[in-house]
């Protein structure tokens, strides 16, 4: 069988570890503290438009095609695992105060259409209509469909054996894939059957 070691048990290392395992190889993670750099930090946004910034559109061309097919990443992992991951897209919503703020956010919206994806503008009330906890002062804002956000800790948590691990020195290894169901440690394996489990040596 062939091996694969990842150096890092972040979301980007866990999410590689994960599609390894399940195409059959020996995946060892290796990190002390998984799930605790900036995938903990993260704030878990998914908003392309609402990042977007001059001259970064092939970026925002990828970021938005790594959201359209996030969905069906998300169902996957909650199919194979039974648990949450706070994913929603409720859109995004970007607002301002007087009109320096407002201005910075029309610029925003200009750069948005440049790309093919213009926000709607929105007043104060129709801001606060949207998200009742914004201040009386939000002079408008721009409004941006289909964004929404994930939250990483509960990414982190659950869907990787490794940090079932957590406390042990030095690197934890990741059994999974075809053949192998030999979940341990509280992994939560998942509900995939046969092939589609984890497990922490
Ligand atoms: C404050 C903040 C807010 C953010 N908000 C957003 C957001 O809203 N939306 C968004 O998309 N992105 C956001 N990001 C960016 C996002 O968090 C990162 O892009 C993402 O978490 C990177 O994942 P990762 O797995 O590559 O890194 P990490 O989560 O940092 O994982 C790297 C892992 O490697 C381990 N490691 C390091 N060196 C070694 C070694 N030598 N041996 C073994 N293990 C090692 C560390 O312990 C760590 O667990 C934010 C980042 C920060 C800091």
């Amino acid at each position: 069988m062939t091996s694969v070691v990842i150096i890092g048990g972040g979301v980007i290392g866990l999410s590689l570890g994960w599609r390894a395992a399940q195409r059959g190889l020996a995946v060892t993670v290796a990190d002390a503290t998984p799930g605790q750099g900036a995938s903990f930090a993260s704030a878990g946004m998914l908003a392309p438009a609402a990042e977007a910034a001059y001259a970064e559109q092939l970026l925002y061309r990828l970021g938005t095609e790594s959201l359209r097919r996030y969905p069906d990443f998300i169902s996957e992992l909650t199919e194979f695992t039974g648990c949450d991951t706070g994913f929603s897209l409720p859109g995004s919503l970007l607002v301002g105060y007087d009109s320096g703020d407002l201005a910075l956010v029309e610029e925003k919206r200009a750069l948005q259409e440049r790309f093919g994806a213009p926000g709607q503008w929105l007043t104060g009330r129709e801001c606060r209509a949207l998200e009742p906890l914004l201040a009386p002062g939000v002079g408008g804002g721009l409004f941006m469909p289909g964004q929404g956000a994930v939250d990483p800790r509960l990414l982190t948590r659950w869907r990787h054996p490794v940090r079932a691990a957590g406390g042990r020195a030095g690197p934890a290894r990741w059994r999974g894939g075809r053949g192998d169901a030999h979940g341990r440690d509280g992994d939560r394996g998942g509900r995939g059957g046969a092939g589609r489990r984890g497990g922490v040596g």
